[in-house]
């Protein structure tokens, strides 16, 4: 009798999940997640996990075992507890998961268990896109062309069948035992915004689809629109598969906005094949001149940025966004990034600890890769000198100030020509709508000229 184990991590979903599809073939399967104790996560990805886990064990009729320790050392137990036959998971692409993974395959195999891995959270294994020459790209749009053009079309989603057969194992823990809600219950807003399952990931898409997809292309450039499919912690976390989003995607009539989203998803890709050829990405630059900037030292600018009191209003916005929901709008994500290294000054390292901590969708491909962009010290990224102004970003994409008055509720009442620069704004009118720049509302903590012509000093000086 063949006694499986399938080990639920980054696919925490029933349908179109391959390890778990073949998991399930024959015998009974003990179906498992565990909290690795080495594997550094922020805390709203604690949050999110917390919740998706409570829904998988849902969806498999309460057969969940949970775990948390040295996933080997585990393993090994429930083989000999449960005279395991077959080991089941989809691969994560890390380099900590990369390393622990073939450590477990190695030793584990020794024992002659059979043990298979699987594809189920990218849409193209990161080593099957190459150059003529069998190098790897580094530069997106041709890894983009590749990938749509490629012969290696994208999987079609499998129909997984739910289990029969489960083993129980008396000692799990309980998903609450993890205590993965984390101690400070900022979180406790997200509640009311996201509904986290599986369930509920099919339901965005569709929305998107019914509702956004038709203007993506240039709707998803106006945070207050929020013209965008909000899928990305969804897609971290493999409450959904890519193979699912692009497969309903491309199904639909072809169009620039199907391509253009079909597009996004494939800049996931290649964070994700970054992130395997270059795994330094997370925490070196990766052009290493930039080893050798003059980053600013401020402790002070740093938590103005983090809490959202820069006196800059779209990046405020942004920041505060990010506190409140958990996610921040793309566009915004490139305006804070960019205010931080380069009119702060600081060190990018330092934006991608705060989003890697604080955003649902945390991803080290995503984040590692995006903040090498936003910094200028990625390979295919937007070069140093390119410095975001944002006043004229606000103006362009926020104009009538819906977002930034929906999250600085403060300046809600300054009239539009002085939203974006409350500083400049007439004593009078600061009295008329209540405000007392420097106190109801912080005074710039940097000169947006003076800096930016700083940062370009300490660009040409490297
Ligand atoms: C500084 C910075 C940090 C970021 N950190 C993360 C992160 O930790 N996790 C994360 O998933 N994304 C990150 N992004 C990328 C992007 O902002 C988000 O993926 C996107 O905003 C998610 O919203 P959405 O699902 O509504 O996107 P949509 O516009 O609906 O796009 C659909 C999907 O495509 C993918 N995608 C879209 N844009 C990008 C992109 N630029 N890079 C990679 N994938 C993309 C996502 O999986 C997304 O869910 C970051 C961007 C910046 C500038």
């Amino acid at each position: 009798m063949t006694k499986s184990i399938i080990w639920f991590r980054n696919d925490l979903r029933i349908k179109d999940n391959p390890a778990l599809h073949d998991a399930v073939k024959n015998g009974e399967i003990l179906a498992i997640y565990i909290y690795d104790s080495n594997e550094s996560i922020g805390q709203a990805s604690k949050y999110w996990l917390h919740n998706s886990l409570k829904s998988l064990n849902k969806d498999l009729n309460n057969k969940l075992n949970v775990y948390s320790g040295k996933p080997l050392q585990i393993l090994n137990k429930l083989i000999k507890k449960f005279d395991i036959t077959n080991i089941y998971w989809n691969r994560c692409y890390d380099p900590y998961s990369i390393k622990r993974d073939s450590e477990i395959k190695t030793k584990i195999k020794k024992q002659e268990i059979e043990i298979k891995s699987y594809n189920g959270s990218l849409l193209f294994e990161p080593w099957e896109i190459k150059k003529g020459n069998n190098d790897f790209y580094k530069i997106f749009t041709p890894f983009y062309k590749s990938c749509i053009t490629n012969i290696l079309q994208p999987n079609p989603p499998i129909k997984n069948k739910t289990p029969k057969k489960y083993i129980n194992d008396k000692n799990s823990l309980n998903i609450d035992d993890l205590k993965l809600l984390p101690k400070k219950d900022w979180y406790k807003k997200f509640d009311k915004i996201w509904n986290i399952s599986e369930k509920s990931a099919h339901k965005k898409l569709d929305s998107f689809i019914k509702n956004k997809l038709s203007n993506y292309k240039n709707g998803r450039d106006f945070p207050a629109l929020n013209n965008v499919s909000e899928l990305s912690p969804y897609l971290h976390f493999g409450l959904i598969s890519p193979h699912q989003v692009f497969h309903k995607i491309n199904s639909l009539r072809k169009s620039e906005q199907t391509e253009h989203f079909i597009r996004e998803l494939i800049w996931r890709e290649f964070s994700y094949y970054q992130l395997y050829h270059q795994p330094q990405i997370i925490n070196r630059n990766l052009r290493p001149k930039f080893n050798n900037f003059k980053w600013a030292n401020s402790d002070k600018l740093l938590q103005s940025w983090q809490q959202g009191k820069t006196g800059i209003p779209i990046v405020d916005a942004g920041m505060r966004q990010l506190w409140q929901t958990g996610y921040m709008h793309n566009r915004v994500r490139m305006i804070v990034g960019s205010f931080l290294v380069k009119n702060l000054r600081l060190h990018w390292k330092h934006g991608a600890e705060w989003f890697y901590d604080k955003l649902l969708d945390a991803d080290i491909a995503s984040n590692s890769a995006s903040w090498q962009w936003v910094a200028g010290t990625g390979i295919d990224s937007s070069p140093y000198f390119r410095i975001f102004n944002p006043i004229t970003q606000s103006q362009k994409f926020d104009k009538d100030g819906e977002y930034i008055r929906k999250y600085v509720p403060e300046l809600s009442k300054i009239p539009n020509k002085y939203l974006f620069e409350p500083y400049i704004t007439p004593d009078d009118i600061l009295k008329k709508c209540n405000i007392k720049m420097g106190e109801t509302y912080p005074m710039p903590v940097v000169d947006l000229k003076e800096s930016r012509k700083k940062a370009l000093d300490c660009f040409k000086k490297l």
